[in-house]
């Protein structure tokens, strides 16, 4: 009998563009888990685990956790039961070395990735909203030095990444200044029409 092959949307953009918030609803409407490593990170941190505390140090300072510890995180999440027919990856990869090892679990698990969806915003109005997502969350990495460094990571270790992928034609972008059910609408079919 041979096995469907598991399907990966890897959302991209900046720290605030809200991959995490359109995941979440994609989880529901594409029926695919949300795989978001930085919750998995704060969920670790949260119950105090190695890993949390190791990761901690990094996240607080908005550089990227490791890529070895990270990497063996998602292969651990990407084996569980619900991500049989594949995952919505939120926050991975973020680095050329996070992107290999994506392509050597896909090749490892039977899966492709289906398309990569850019959030794109502009950084004065992503500041922004980190900034009040700070007052309302509280996250500890919202603060103002930590956003800038953020931003930077993603710039350096991040935005390539969309050449890489746009170099496979799986890049789309959307506008991600709009309200969330727009930009959802524009996902969702750019998802389905893969
Ligand atoms: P996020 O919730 O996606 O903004 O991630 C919060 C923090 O978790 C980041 O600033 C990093 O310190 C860490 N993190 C999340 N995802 C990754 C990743 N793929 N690689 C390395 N570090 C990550």
């Amino acid at each position: 009998m041979t096995e469907k092959v598991k399907t990966f949307v890897v959302l991209m953009g900046a720290p605030g563009a809200g991959k995490g918030t359109q995941a979440k609803l994609l989880q529901e409407q594409l029926n695919l888990p949300q795989v978001a490593t930085g919750d998995l990170f704060r969920a670790n941190l949260k119950q105090e685990t190695e890993l949390g505390k190791l990761a901690k140090t990094y996240m607080d300072r908005g550089d990227l956790v490791p890529d070895e510890v990270t990497i063996a995180m998602v292969k651990d999440r990407l084996e569980q039961d619900d991500c049989r027919s594949g995952a919505i990856l939120d926050g991975f990869p973020r680095s050329p070395a996070q992107a290999d090892a994506l392509n050597d679990l896909l090749e490892e698990f039977g899966g492709m990735i289906n398309v990569v969806p850019f959030i794109y915003v502009d950084q004065e109005v992503l500041i922004a909203r980190l900034l009040k997502r700070a007052e309302i969350e509280g996250r500890a990495d919202d603060n103002e030095e930590t956003i800038r460094n953020r931003m930077n990571v993603y710039k350096e270790s991040t935005a390539p990444l969309l050449d890489y992928y746009s170099e496979k034609g799986l890049v789309v972008k959307l506008d991600g200044d709009r309200p969330v059910d727009e930009v959802n609408n524009d996902l969702v079919s750019v998802i389905r029409g893969n």
